[in-house]
C-alpha cells in the first residue's frame, strides 16, 4: 500500500512476506490479477525470498517486469503469459483466468479448481458494459462455473461497495474528453492520468487527434507504459502522431496536448513541477489548460490540492473532477457487486480488497442477496481459512503486519517509526553529563541540546536550569550508591523529561548520556 501521512520518511509500505517465506517451498506461482502498483510493487522483494513462477497477462507481466528491472532481479523471475480465458495448471491446482475490466487494460478474475470445489477470486473489477477495447467482463463464464460444478466459495473486490448503483462506463470519460478539447481550439492541453490507465490515455489521444494535435508524453513512467502497450497492440497512436516534448515548447498551442504523469500531486512528478514552473520541459502559460483526469487516492487530497493552486499561479485553466467528469472509478459498485453475486451464487463469500468498512458493507450486501450469514466470513489480515469436506472453519492467524521501507531495501519497523513521529511532532532533548561515581560527583556542567523544542538561543536560562535539574538528579542518585551507567541514565532521562513536561508541556524524546569517567 502507499505510505500514510503519519509515516514520516517512509517510500513504501509491504505487506509482511514471513508466511510465505517460511513456507517457500509449498509456493507454487504467484498469479497477479492486474498491472496496478499495489498489486505487483511488493514482487520484487517477494521474489527475493522464493521462486516461482509468475502468472499474468502480457500488460500486468510487462508493468511488473518494470519494477523488477529496477530492483535488479529479472534474473530471479520467471514470467508465464496467459492469454482470456486460458485454463493453466498451476502445481494441484487447475486455473483459468477470466477477463474483467478495470481501470488498467487486460485485468483477470480467477477461478481456482481445487479438490474442495472451485474458489473464484474477483481480483480489482468494475462491469463496463462498453469498455474502450470492447472486452467485457466474462459473467457468461462466472456464471457457466456456477450452473456446471457450483462456486464453493467466492472472493470479491470490496473498494466501492458503500457506493449505490453502477460505475460509469470508462467511455463516457472519453466523451467529456472530447467536448473539452472541442471548447478549447487553439489552447494547448495537458492531461494527467495514472501512467498505467491506458485506456485513459487511448481517449486522451483520440480527443487530440480528433481536434487537429499531435501528442507527447512526459514523465518516466508515461513514456515507458505507452511504448510498452504500444508494442503489445493495446495503444494505437500513429508515428506521426507522436512528438517528443522537447518540440513542444516551439509548437503552435492548439496543436498539441501533452499527456503527464503526477495526477496524485506527487512531489517530483511532471504536473508538479509543471505547478511550481520548474518543469525543464514544459512552461505553462496563461492560455493553457490542464486536465486532472484521475482522483486523488485516499490521503492525496492535499498535495493534489496544492498542485491545482500552482497550475492557477501560472493562469492555466484547471479541469479536475469537481468540475467535469474527468474520471471514473475502476471499481465495481453495489449495483455490479450484486450482479456478480447473483451469477456466481457461491456457497460462501469472503469479501477482500478495501477498508474495514468496505468490507463490512459489501458483506451486507452478499447478506440480502441471499448468501447464509454464516457463510458469509469478515475476514483480516492474517487470518486463515481452512477448506475441507466439512466447510470452511477459521485456522490459526499467521504474521501480518507491515513492512515499511525507506530507502533501497531494508524494514525500518514500528519502534523507528514511534521516534520519527515523536521527533517530528515534539523535536528531542539530549543531555550529555560526565560522572565520577567513586568521587559521587558530576564533573563540569551537563550539556543540553535540543533540536524541535525550543529555540535554544532564546532559552538559555531554560536550558541553564535544565542542566542543573540533570546534574542534581545524578548527584542524589549517586548518593544513594547508583554508579553503573545504566542507572543514572535512568535518572536523567526522567529528572529531564518531568522538567521538560512541566515548564513546558512538551513531551520530546529525552535521550541522555552519560559518561562514566
Ligand atoms: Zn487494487
Ligand atoms: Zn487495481
Amino acid at each position: 500500500m502507499f505510505p500514510d501521512p503519519d509515516m514520516p520518511g517512509i517510500d513504501l509500505v509491504l505487506p509482511d512476506l514471513s508466511y510465505l517465506r517460511d513456507n517457500a517451498e509449498r509456493v507454487e506461482g504467484i498469479v497477479l490479477t492486474h498491472g496496478h502498483e499495489d498489486h505487483t510493487g511488493g514482487l520484487a522483494f517477494l521474489l527475493r525470498d522464493l521462486t516461482a513462477p509468475v502468472y499474468g497477462s502480457a500488460l500486468t507481466l510487462g508493468l511488473a517486469r518494470h519494477r523488477v528491472q529496477e530492483a535488479g532481479l529479472e534474473h530471479l523471475a520467471t514470467f508465464v503469459e496467459v492469454v482470456d480465458g486460458e485454463r493453466r495448471d498451476v502445481g494441484p491446482f487447475s486455473v483459468e483466468f477470466i477477463p474483467v475490466t478495470h481501470s488498467v487494460p487486460h485485468g483477470f478474475a480467477t477461478a481456482f479448481h481445487t479438490p474442495q470445489g472451485i474458489i473464484v477470486h474477483s481480483g480489482d473489477f468494475k462491469i463496463d458494459l462498453t469498455p474502450v477495447d470492447g472486452r467485457l467482463t466474462d459473467l457468461a463464464h462466472i456464471g457457466a462455473l456456477a450452473d456446471g460444478p457450483g462456486i464453493r466459495m467466492l472472493l470479491s473486490d470490496s473498494t466501492n461497495a458503500e457506493e449505490p448503483g453502477f460505475t460509469p462506463s470508462e467511455t463516457s470519460v472519453g466523451a467529456t474528453l472530447r467536448r473539452l478539447f472541442e471548447a478549447s481550439s487553439g489552447q494547448r492541453m495537458v492531461v494527467t492520468c495514472f501512467a498505467s490507465h491506458i485506456h485513459r490515455v487511448q481517449q486522451v489521444v483520440d480527443a487530440a487527434l480528433a481536434t487537429g494535435r499531435k501528442v507527447a508524453t512526459l514523465g518516466r513512467s508515461m513514456a515507458k507504459n505507452v511504448e510498452l502497450a504500444r508494442r503489445l497492440g493495446i495503444l494505437a497512436i500513429p508515428d506521426e502522431a507522436l512528438v517528443d516534448v522537447e518540440e513542444v515548447d516551439r509548437m503552435t498551442p492548439g496543436e498539441v496536448c501533452v499527456i503527464s504523469t503526477g495526477s496524485q500531486g506527487e512531489p517530483l512528478s511532471a504536473l508538479a513541477l509543471m505547478a511550481a514552473g520548474e518543469s525543464k520541459w514544459l512552461h505553462l502559460r496563461p492560455d493553457d489548460v490542464v486536465v486532472i483526469s484521475a482522483h486523488p487516492v485516499p490521503g492525496n487530497e492535499w498535495a493534489v490540492g496544492k498542485v491545482i493552486d500552482g497550475l492557477h499561479r501560472r493562469g492555466a485553466s484547471v479541469i479536475h473532477t469537481g468540475v467535469e467528469p474527468v474520471h471514473v472509478s475502476g471499481h465495481a459498485r453495489q449495483g455490479e457487486l450484486q450482479m456478480l453475486l447473483s451469477v456466481a451464487r457461491p456457497e460462501w463469500f469472503v469479501p477482500v480488497h478495501g477498508e474495514y468498512r468496505h468490507l463490512v458493507n459489501h458483506a451486507r450486501l452478499a447478506s440480502q442477496m441471499g448468501v447464509a450469514d454464516e457463510k458469509i466470513l469478515l475476514c483480516e489480515d492474517g487470518d486463515s481459512l481452512i477448506l475441507d469436506d466439512a466447510g470452511i472453519h477459521r485456522g490459526d492467524s499467521v504474521p501480518a503486519g507491515f513492512l515499511y521501507v525507506d530507502g533501497t531495501v531494508g524494514d525500518v519497523g514500528r519502534g523507528v517509526l514511534r521516534d520519527r513521529r515523536v521527533l517530528a511532532e515534539e523535536g528531542v532533548v539530549v543531555v550529555v553529563a560526565t560522572v565520577d561515581p567513586h568521587a559521587r560527583e558530576v564533573v563540569g556542567h551537563p550539556e543540553i541540546i535540543t533540536r524541535g523544542w525550543v529555540h535554544a538561543p532564546e532559552a538559555e536560562a531554560l536550558l541553564e536550569e535544565a542542566s542543573t535539574v540533570v546534574r542534581k538528579s545524578l548527584e542524589s542518585a549517586m548518593a544513594d550508591g547508583a554508579g553503573d551507567h545504566e542507572t543514572l541514565r535512568r535518572h536523567a532521562r526522567k529528572a529531564l523529561g518531568k522538567f521538560v513536561g512541566e515548564r513546558t508541556r512538551r513531551r520530546p524524546m529525552i535521550v541522555p548520556i552519560v559518561v562514566v569517567v
